[in-house]
């Protein structure tokens, strides 16, 4: 079929150029140690920050939520779908961001994916006066692909240059003005500069979208993320958090001014035609923020600061270079895709489970590790790493 063989000389082409992504089997749960692929492998890949993934208390309050409420939601929330697990979540959620926002509800989402979309889409949406979205330079693929859907205006600003986003907002006459950014940028682990951003935003009457994927949980003396962290609270804040990485279960929400979570509810085509997530996920969550606000999640907070800062310090690198990042997400530049790749499965022959991130997902010359750590690592995980990366640098050829 002559379809298929287009395809088939696209997938060549990405295996010559080094960009064929492969999936791996896991056969454990999401912690340090994984068997992958009948290997056991210490993994430094997931975004599982506070190592709740599987925790004991979590697993089971999944358990008791299907028993409860059984397997599956059955309908979208505007059907039937909507259960007292869901509700109890959105409160609990809105309550603990409450100190940030002002008149908050929280809408619970089956991923971070569909609740970036929602957002944009739906404030973006042409029934709602003309819109223009200012979108940083390095934000998640979902919240592109938000912006793109929405259909409104859509400027892209450099990273973390504000100075480059005030022009843009001095010149735009757009009735809805929404600044849209990553608060921890995915591939980077900088901090997007919030609290300028913040200022511009209620200058200039514009709505701030956060997306706090790698902030929620971990950022901020109780977990609440990137708000709490740089002390903001404003009307003019729409914050986005998700629940599969540091809460270690599955899902997102937004929380906002309680008429904007209200217009998602009726506009928003990712909240509104699809099924709603199964129940035991947001009971099992119930469970999850009970762990990141109690002195655990504090003393699991305080742990990984400690991994972070002993990872910075135990590297002894001259080539590739450690982005400047002070979160759990510490990649390291190789520079090219065959490099990124054979550095890789160099520290996977060691035991060691480190992606190489090349093109498309960030800029063509920049292919790097992205290590991720987590609560879950022990002192001596981290050394092992830090130790292996140290003598491949010397010992590897990696000029592209
Ligand atoms: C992971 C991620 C998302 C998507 O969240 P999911 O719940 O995994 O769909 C959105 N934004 C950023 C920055 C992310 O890292």
């Amino acid at each position: 079929m002559e379809l298929i063989d287009r395809l088939d000389r696209e997938l060549q082409s990405l295996d010559a150029r080094n960009l064929r992504r492969r999936l791996r089997i896991v056969e454990t749960p999401c912690a340090p140690q994984m068997r992958v692929d009948g290997r056991p492998l210490l993994a430094f890949c997931s975004n599982d920050y506070l190592g709740l993934a599987a925790h004991p208390r979590i697993v089971d309050a999944l358990r008791d939520g299907a028993a409860r409420y059984g397997a599956g939601s059955g309908a979208s929330h505007l059907i039937s779908g909507h259960t007292r697990a869901h509700a109890l979540l959105e409160q609990r959620l809105a309550a603990f961001v409450a100190p940030h926002l002002e008149s908050v509800r929280a809408l619970y989402f089956g991923s971070g994916y569909m609740a970036n979309l929602a957002v944009l889409t739906a404030l973006a949406a042409p029934n709602n006066g003309d819109a223009a979205i200012f979108s940083e330079s390095l934000n998640h693929a979902s919240l592109i692909d938000g912006a793109r859907l929405s259909r409104a205006a859509v400027q892209v600003y450099p990273h973390r240059d504000t100075g480059a986003l005030a022009t843009l907002l001095a010149a735009s006459g757009a009735a809805t003005k929404i600044v849209v950014t990553d608060s921890v940028f995915s591939m980077d682990g900088d901090l997007a500069p919030l609290p300028a951003l913040l200022s511009l935003c209620e200058r200039h009457g514009a709505w701030l979208m956060v997306d706090d994927a790698h902030g929620f949980g971990v950022l901020g003396a109780h977990g609440r993320g990137a708000l709490e962290h740089f002390a903001l609270r404003s009307p003019y804040l729409i914050y986005m958090g998700t629940l599969g990485k540091a809460a270690g279960v599955g899902g997102a929400f937004v929380a906002a001014h309680a008429t904007v979570i209200e217009w998602l509810v009726q506009r928003a085509r990712t909240y509104i035609y699809t099924t709603a997530a199964a129940p035991a996920l947001a009971h099992a969550l119930l469970a999850s923020l009970d762990i990141i606000e109690s002195a655990e999640g504090a003393a699991r907070r305080a742990h990984l600061q400690m991994l972070i800062g002993q990872f910075k310090e135990a590297l002894t690198l001259q080539r590739w270079q450690r982005l400047p990042s002070d979160t759990a997400i510490q990649p390291l530049v190789i520079g090219g895709n065959d490099a990124a790749v054979r550095v890789a499965a160099a520290l996977h022959a060691q035991g060691l489970w480190v992606p190489a991130i090349r093109p498309p997902t960030v800029p063509p010359g920049t292919a790097r590790l992205r290590i991720t750590l987590s609560a879950a690592h022990t002192h001596d995980h981290v050394a092992q790493l830090a130790g292996a990366l140290n003598q491949f640098e010397s010992l590897l050829e990696t000029e592209a």
